[in-house]
């Protein structure tokens, strides 16, 4: 495993504030249609846990899917993270973070997802959709 990185992070409007261990110093960024939809472009993301936030009354959640739910800024609208129900991680967007510069982006999901307007150019691993559904999630019914 790589090393551990202390985190701190704040929406736009600084109503919510987190501070968080990543389990390594890397950004992941999905390409998948509902990650685009609530972004509006890839959802890059660090792997957190121990994640702390200060403004809970500020944060609204909501579930979208069955294993997950994702969580924005009431007064801002800035995206919070991505939680898979029942564990202690924390997928935290990477834009929150106050200090990006320790990061690298190391992966991209649901890259057969990706619409054809961009590319990113750094190499990184890829997965299809599913790939990720084959490692992360229970088959399908
Ligand atoms: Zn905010
Ligand atoms: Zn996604």
């Amino acid at each position: 495993m790589g090393q551990k990185v202390d985190l701190t992070g704040r929406c736009l409007c600084g109503a919510v504030r987190f501070t968080g261990t990543a389990t390594e110093p890397k950004v992941a960024a999905c390409h998948c249609s509902m990650c685009r939809r609530w972004s509006s472009g890839p959802f890059f993301e660090v792997s957190c846990e121990n994640a702390s936030f200060e403004g809970e009354d500020n944060i609204a959640k909501i579930r979208s899917s069955e294993w997950a739910e994702r969580a924005f800024c009431k007064n801002c609208g800035s995206n919070l993270y991505y939680h898979l129900i029942g564990s202690n991680e924390f997928q935290i967007a990477a834009g929150l973070l106050d200090d990006q510069s320790g990061l690298t982006l190391s992966l991209q999901v649901f890259i057969d997802e990706k619409p054809a307007f961009y590319t990113l150019s750094d190499r990184t691993e890829t997965m299809t959709a599913a790939e990720v559904y084959a490692a992360y999630a229970p088959p399908p019914e």
